[in-house]
C-alpha cells in the first residue's frame, strides 16, 4: 500500500530521499513466514517506518541532507534502528531535512525542499520535514525524527501530525550525526497517539553504549490508551507564550486546551520572564556544539571537506561556532550561554513543581511559502516556543489542534522530566 503512494507522490512531496524497498519486501516476507509458522512476532510487527537522514542505517546513504556526505553509506545501525528491526518494524526509506539539521523548513537539503502536503506550496517545517511529510501524506505509518530545538514537534505542527520529543537522555542518540549533543534527542512522528506510543515502548530504552541514556522504569505507553478523563492535573499556559504569537494561531490552540479541561484538567495561569533569553542562549549553544560535531568532516574520512560544500546556514554556524569558541572569547559568550540555560531551566523546573503540564502553541507563526528567502532572525523566530523543551531537558510534543486559514496549527505539550507519559495521557484525550 505505502509503496504505490510513494510511488504516485514522492516526486511532488520528496519526503524520501532513498528508498529500500527491496529490504522492506523481504522484511515483511520474514514476519509473514513467521506467522505462518505460528511464531511470535514483534510489538511493531507490519508497521512501516521513515528514518530521517541523519539517524545511521546500515547500507542505505545516510547524508543528513549534505553534499559533505552524499556518498556515506551507513556502516551500523543506530540502536533505535536496531530495536525497531528487533521488533519487526519495517523501514521502507530514509527522508529530507534541513542540512544537518540546522534549519526549521527543511529548504537547506542538498537534495531539494520537501513540500507540505498539507499546505502545498508551503514548507512543511523543520528540521525533520521528510518526517512529517511522510506521515502527513501516509507514505508510512511512523517516523524517526531529531529534535534539538524544536525539529520534531515544528513540522508535526505545520503539517498537522503528532510528533513526540523524549526526555533528554530516554532515548539513545547513539548513531545520531549531532548537531548540538546536549540538545539532540531522537522522537516518533505519526498520525495518532498510538502510533507515538507503540514507537516509544519500542525505542525508549536505557542504552550502555550511549552515556546520556537514563536507566528507569519505563511505563507501557499504549497502557495509557483510551485515557478520557484528566481529572486532578493541572495544566499551565503562559501569558509569554501567548504575547509572542500570532492572533489566529492562539485562538485555535485556545479551543484544544479547552477540550483538556472538558475532559478534566485544572488550568492555571503562570508567567516565564525569560522568553527573549531562549533563543540568543539556544544558538549559541547550537553553534558552538556544531562547530565541534563538524570537525570530523575535514575530507579525510568522508570525502568532502564540509567548508567547502556546505549550505549557507551550515556555514554561518561553523563560523560563527568556530570564533565564539575561540578562547579569548568563550568565556564572554559561551559560559554565559550555559549560564542563561541554567537559568531557563531552574525557572521551567520551578513552573512544573506546581503543575503537570505546560501548554499551548507550538509555533508561533504559520508556515512560509517555499522560497521566501528569510533573514536567519526570522527563521530562528519559529524556534521560539520549541527550543526551551530542549534547554531544560523536559518532554515535549505537538499534536494538531485545528487549522488557520486551511494550514495545520499544532498543541505543544511539555512535562517535567520524565513525565513523558503524561504528555501520552493529555493527547489521548484528542484521540
Ligand atoms: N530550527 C532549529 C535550528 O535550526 C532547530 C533544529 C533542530 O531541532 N534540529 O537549530
Amino acid at each position: 500500500g505505502f509503496i504505490k503512494v510513494i510511488d504516485e507522490n514522492n516526486e511532488e512531496i520528496n519526503a524520501f530521499i532513498e528508498l529500500n524497498y527491496e529490504n522492506a519486501l523481504k522484511q515483511a516476507e520474514a514476519i509473514d513466514e513467521k506467522i505462518a509458522n505460528g511464531e511470535e512476532v514483534g510489538a511493531l510487527a507490519g508497521l512501516v517506518f521513515g528514518i530521517k537522514a541523519n539517524i545511521n542505517v546500515e547500507d542505505l546513504i545516510i547524508s543528513a541532507a549534505s553534499k559533505t556526505l552524499e556518498d556515506y553509506i551507513g556502516s551500523y545501525n543506530a540502536t533505535v534502528v536496531e530495536e525497531i528491526l528487533s521488533e519487526d518494524g519495517i523501514i521502507i526509506g530514509i527522508l529530507n531535512m534541513d542540512e544537518f539539521a540546522a534549519g526549521s523548513s527543511t529548504e537547506t537539503s542538498y537534495y531539494g525542499p520537501t513540500q507540505n502536503p498539507a499546505a502545498m506550496g508551503r514548507i512543511p517545517g523543520g528540521s525533520s520535514g521528510g518526517c512529517a511529510a511522510a506521515i502527513a501524506a501516509e507514505m508510512c505509518d511512523i517516523s524517526i525524527g531529531s529534535d534539538t530545538g524544536g525539529s520534531i514537534r515544528n513540522p508535526a505542527s505545520h503539517c498537522g501530525v503528532v510528533g513526540f520529543k523524549p526526555t533528554y537522555g530516554a532515548v539513545s542518540r547513539q548513531g545520531l550525526l549531532d548537531l548540538s549533543m546536549s540538545l539532540d534527542q531522537i522522537g516518533p512522528l505519526a498520525n495518532d497517539v498510538s502510533g507515538i506510543a507503540l514507537a516509544l515502548n519500542t525505542i525508549a530504552k536505557y542504552d550502555e553504549t550511549e552515556c546520556t541514556t537514563l536507566d528507569w522504569e519505563k511505563p507501557d505507553f499504549t497502557e495509557i490508551l483510551g485515557e478520557t478523563s484528566l481529572e486532578g492535573m493541572k495544566i499551565a499556559v503562559c501569558q509569554e507564550f501567548i504575547d509572542v504569537t500570532d492572533d489566529e494561531i492562539n485562538k485555535t490552540v485556545n479551543k484544544a486546551i479547552q477540550k483538556l479541561v472538558d475532559a478534566g484538567a485544572e488550568l492555571v495561569e503562570v508567567s516565564f520572564d525569560y522568553i527573549d533569553l531562549c533563543l540568543p542562549t539556544y544558538y549559541l549553544i547550537n553553534y558552538v556544539e556544531f562547530f565541534s560535531a563538524t570537525r570530523k568532516y575535514d575530507g579525510r574520512d568522508y570525502g568532502s571537506r564540509i567548508e567547502e560544500v556546505c549550505g549557507d546556514e551550515v556555514l554561518r554556524r561553523i563560523k560563527i561556532g568556530s570564533h565564539i569558541a575561540e578562547a579569548e572569547f568563550s568565556g564572554k559568550y559561551y559560559k554565559q550561554a550555559l549560564k542563561a540555560r541554567s537559568v531557563i531551566r531552574n525557572e521551567i523546573t520551578k513552573m512544573l513543581e506546581n503543575v503537570d503540564l505546560i501548554v499551548g502553541p507550538t509555533v508561533p507563526k504559520l508556515p512560509h511559502e517555499i522560497g521566501a528567502e528569510l533573514e536567519p532572525m526570522e527563521m530562528y523566530a519559529y524556534d521560539v516556543l520549541t527550543v526551551i523543551a530542549n534547554l531544560a531537558g523536559i518532554p515535549a510534543a505537538s499534536i494538531p489542534a485545528g487549522e488557520v486559514d486551511g494550514i495545520p496549527v499544532g498543541l505543544q505539550i511539555q512535562a517535567k522530566p520524565l513525565d513523558d507519559e503524561k504528555i501520552i495521557k493529555a493527547m489521548s484525550v484528542f484521540e
